[in-house]
């Protein structure tokens, strides 16, 4: 039996596994007690992947879509089994024909926070230096952009200030927009035991009355998109008090003018209790060691960006970032979400944090020595549908993901689909929502056959490892990008013999030129061995905070102030009544390819459900298990009721894994409207006008 580390494949947390080989894909997972975000702690998800790593709906040989006409839901007959080599000439040629034909704007890739770090660099490579577009976007988009855009407008960069140990020196920790219990539970395990060792202080700031709210020491159900607001009026309290840190904003932040003056202490946009806030006032004035915690609750909303900053501006104004227990801390949701930001994954990132002045355009095309370079942020992942809907883009690929089914007004996303000239699906399962519309689908590794460098949300990197040989035909995404990049005529840039090469070579471009422009630099990795990067030990980057030294990545050095404008937090649609909220159940991932696979976690919950308030029940005589149609502008879709007291009055909460493919009703990703942070481009999942009636 032999033991090998590798990293969850879930969220963010990124915890360490050992994983135990017990005989034909059987494995026994424990946590790691060795790596630094676990130390041996593992969630439901976690403790049972290994339920998950059966051959079942595998995707095993690439193949070839044979009527090439309407979408047909996947019939077995319409598809051959073709070779990769057929497969990837047929690509060469469509995506060849439409660069030539329609310029390089004409082709797109939509990636994914699933998949690996030199995945990722070889498509930003591709995509940006040989084919000249910038038109790779990921579902990274839907999940944290707000926060990367927050951070380069405080920061300079897209930098995460503070790291776990942070939440366990805490004097208070304040959780916004987080259910962290269901969503990032092994962080909450850390907090429950910190709390009760050192006894710091738990705020929770949530439309919903969550499993982590009812731990809290107080929470605060404001209403959506109220938070810009709450952190405005908790900043202006403080300045009130005389609590404000004027020596560090003198020395290491940057204050725009009118700032203090855009200030007020109004609540009114938030709908919360005066004396809630009154206790939350004398909590921050009280303790200086405080993170704030932020997650899809901030950042999945039309001012996304705005509420970060509004975060941001409390701890600079205050001076508590970069010491020990201080910090605003943006969770991400997937295994390597950061490390997609920090590759460059993001249509707005040129790579490695770099943006797209001409001068970071020259540094990347040196580096990469291509032919051609893109020099503008390229489409992000709503506009990029919607590009693919009206024609402009003619091939796309989408790998890893499961945008049919997770992007938001995804009836639209599938016509879009169905109308592609040419789409690729990269996945390890056979039959999705979105590879129903593709004309070849090539298969992927899987988690337990991959190998490479994933980060997590406290910039640590660490090792999937691969437990088991490929399967049928799968093959790493690394190598298919490789494999399209030489098939459109770059062999020399895309021969790879392995991933440290990649790992290597992306280390190395993070140090290109830098001389300290960037935090962002792994250059001390760039000329590790094979047998180093095999052996790589999760290592986090950047120390316990990159601005312990107070310097910031603006180029005087200082972090910034933002003006909010908070009368942008209002929104109300006398049409759709209700507020939706969309978000995760404890024991699924995404759209459930792989928890819908282990029996004991499909036990938590089976079925997707609305939960609505008593008195809203009452109004729209609705009862527990009656089935409601859920209607926005954009589409509709059926639920199950849940009645209970956990949301606000006005509010319906509504989880977002179920596909058409389970054939339970469900798709909560109907609904959504296309709105976006103006900013990040960031789907507003959170807070959707709806209505809600029996059927
Ligand atoms: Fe995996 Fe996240 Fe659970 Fe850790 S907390 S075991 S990374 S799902």
């Amino acid at each position: 039996m032999s033991n090998i580390k590798t990293t969850c494949p879930y969220c963010g947390v990124g915890c360490g596994i050992n994983a135990v080989i017990t005989g034909d894909r059987k494995v026994e997972i424990k946590g790691d007690d060795a790596h630094p975000a676990n130390f041996g702690r593992l969630c439901s998800k976690g403790t049972h992947v290994g339920e998950t790593v059966g051959m079942d709906g595998r995707l095993l040989h690439p193949k070839l879509r044979q009527n090439n006409g309407q979408n047909n839901f996947d019939k077995q007959d319409d598809w051959q089994d073709i070779g990769w080599d057929a497969a990837l000439c047929l690509m060469g040629e469509k995506f060849g024909q439409a660069i030539e034909k329609y310029g390089p704007d004409s082709v797109a890739f939509y990636v994914s926070g699933q998949i690996l770090i030199e995945d990722y660099y070889l498509a930003n490579k591709l995509m940006k230096g040989f084919i000249g577009s910038s038109n790779i976007d990921t579902n990274s988009r839907l999940c944290m952009a707000s926060a990367v855009v927050a951070h380069n407008r405080a920061f300079g960069e897209d930098v995460v200030p503070v790291s776990y140990d942070d939440l366990e020196a805490a004097e208070l920790i304040i959780l916004v927009g987080s259910n962290t219990a269901w969503c990032h539970p092994v962080i909450w395990q850390r907090i429950e035991a910190a709390r009760a060792k050192n006894g710091a202080k738990l705020v929770v700031i949530d439309p919903r009355r969550t499993e982590t709210a009812d731990c809290a020491d107080l929470h605060i159900p404001i209403c959506a998109d109220g938070d810009a607001a709450l952190f405005g009026a908790l900043l202006y309290q403080m300045q009130q008090r005389g609590i404000i840190n004027n020596e560090y904003l003198d020395n290491n932040v940057n204050t725009p003018d009118g700032f203090w003056d855009n200030l007020d202490g109004d609540i009114s946009a938030c709908d919360i209790d005066p004396d809630d806030f009154a206790k939350l006032t004398d909590m921050v004035a009280q303790y200086p060691k405080m993170v704030t915690l932020f997650s899809m609750g901030i950042n999945q909303s039309k001012i996304g960006v705005d509420k970060g900053n509004a975060i941001i501006n409390l701890h600079l104004a205050m001076g508590r970032i970069g010491q020990a227990g201080m910090g605003p801390f943006s969770m991400t949701g997937q295994p390597n979400a950061m490390g997609g930001r920090e590759v460059g994954g993001l249509a707005s990132t040129l790579a490695v944090h770099m943006g797209f002045s001409p001068e970071e355009c020259k540094d990347a095309q040196d580096f990469w020595q291509s032919p051609t370079i893109a020099t503008a942020p390229g489409l992000k992942a709503v506009d990029m549908f919607r590009a693919v809907h009206d024609g402009r883009i003619k091939a796309l690929w989408v790998m890893g993901t499961n945008p049919a089914m997770s992007m938001p007004d995804s009836s639209f996303v599938r016509e879009a689909l169905a109308k592609c000239e040419f789409l690729v699906v990269s996945d390890c399962i056979e039959h999705t929502d979105t590879a129903q519309y593709a004309h070849v689908k090539l298969p992927a590794l899987a988690w337990g056959e991959k190998a490479g460098m994933v980060t997590n949300s406290e910039r640590v990197m660490s090792r999937q490892r691969a437990l088991f040989p490929p399967p049928g035909q799968a093959k790493a995404d690394w190598w298919a990008m490789a494999q399209l990049g030489i098939a459109l005529g770059h062999e020399g840039a895309f021969s790879y013999d392995n991933a440290a090469q990649i790992f290597r070579e992306y280390a190395a471009q993070t140090a290109f030129r830098n001389d300290g422009k960037r935090k962002l630099n792994l250059g001390q990795w760039a000329g590790i061995s094979d047998i180093e990067y095999e052996n790589w030990h999760p290592t986090k980057w950047g120390g316990a905070s990159p601005f312990a030294d107070g310097k910031y990545t603006h180029k005087d050095g200082k972090a910034r102030l933002i003006n909010i404008d908070i009368a942008a937090s209002v929104a109300a649609n006398p049409d759709y009544p209700l507020s939706l909220n969309t978000g995760r159940y404890r024991d699924q991932w995404h759209s459930m390819t792989r928890t819908g696979l282990s029996p004991t976690l499909s036990r938590h919950r089976a079925e997707p459900l609305v939960e609505i308030h008593g008195d809203d029940a009452k109004k729209y005589r609705l009862s527990d298990g009656d089935l409601a149609r859920i209607s926005t502008e954009s589409g509709a879709a059926i639920f199950k009721v849940q009645v209970n007291d956990a949301q606000r009055k006005g509010d319906i909460f509504v989880p977002m894994h179920w596909t058409e493919q389970m054939g339970k009703g469900g798709l909560a990703n109907m609904l959504p409207a296309q709105l976006f942070d103006p900013l990040s481009h960031q789907p507003a999942y959170k807070n959707s006008p709806a209505k809600i009636e029996k059927i």
